[in-house]
């Protein structure tokens, strides 16, 4: 039986780093969905082309081939990784990513792929639709200010020049469209593991999941 691991969660709330720290201590193929919905935006405002196009979304996604080189997408062989990862997408992509067509065909992508792999996939809806059957489910979360912090730090890292209150008014903002869209809005599976990683460190959340799996696959 395949082995699959979710973990959703608003923007910033560590999901990214945890599951790819997880996926190499348990040998999964870390699929980053969040990284998907972003390269298409990226494409699609490259070519012009707007989130009420739907026809030209579709002709757009089709034209494009996505895989993972561990934590880097590669979309049509080239490394889009540090591109989709600018403020401009983040501010987008909310938006893109409520267009059911979009959400379809890359859902089918991700499905595909989980049949094939053991994986732990990231994302929003992870959980309550991608992988409704996944062996571990996690929900994680934490405080707007936290969350709007850890963006920061990680793009004054790069070397962008940003504004801790832009980031956080865009982070609330993205998680509002997130919850409040049609279809597969985020929101925590019923039978998630929530963890809140405020006051957390990285790898006290990342102990914590590896203890839960470890516990949960020896008792199997
Ligand atoms: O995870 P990340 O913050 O990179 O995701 C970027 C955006 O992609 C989210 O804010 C959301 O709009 C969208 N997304 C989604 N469903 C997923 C993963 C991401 O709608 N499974």
């Amino acid at each position: 039986m395949k082995l699959s691991v979710a973990i959703d969660g608003p923007a910033g709330a560590g999901k990214s780093t945890i599951a790819k720290i997880i996926g190499e201590k348990f040998n999964l193929m870390y699929i980053n969905t969040g990284a998907m919905y972003r390269a298409v935006t990226l494409k699609a405002m490259d070519a012009n082309i707007t989130e009420k196009d739907v026809d030209k979304l579709i002709n757009l996604i089709e034209s494009l081939e996505m895989h993972f080189v561990e934590d880097r997408l590669f979309v049509n062989n080239e490394d889009l990784t540090d591109m989709i990862n600018m403020p401009t997408i983040s501010n987008n992509v909310s938006k893109y990513a409520a267009v059911a067509e979009i959400r379809e065909i890359l859902v089918k992508l991700q499905q595909n792929i989980a049949k094939k792999f053991n994986v732990i996939m990231d994302g929003r809806d992870i959980g309550t639709v991608v992988l409704t059957d996944a062996t571990f489910k996690f929900y994680l979360t934490a405080s707007n200010d936290k969350r709007a912090k850890r963006r920061y730090d990680e793009l004054i890292s790069k070397g962008l020049d940003v504004d801790y209150n832009t980031i956080l008014n865009d982070i609330i903002k993205r998680d509002y469209i997130d919850t409040h869209r049609e279809i597969n809005p985020l929101t925590k599976a019923d039978d998630a593991i929530e963890i809140d990683s405020s006051s957390m460190s990285i790898n006290t959340v990342v102990e914590s999941i590896a203890t839960y799996i470890n516990s949960n696959t020896k008792n199997n």
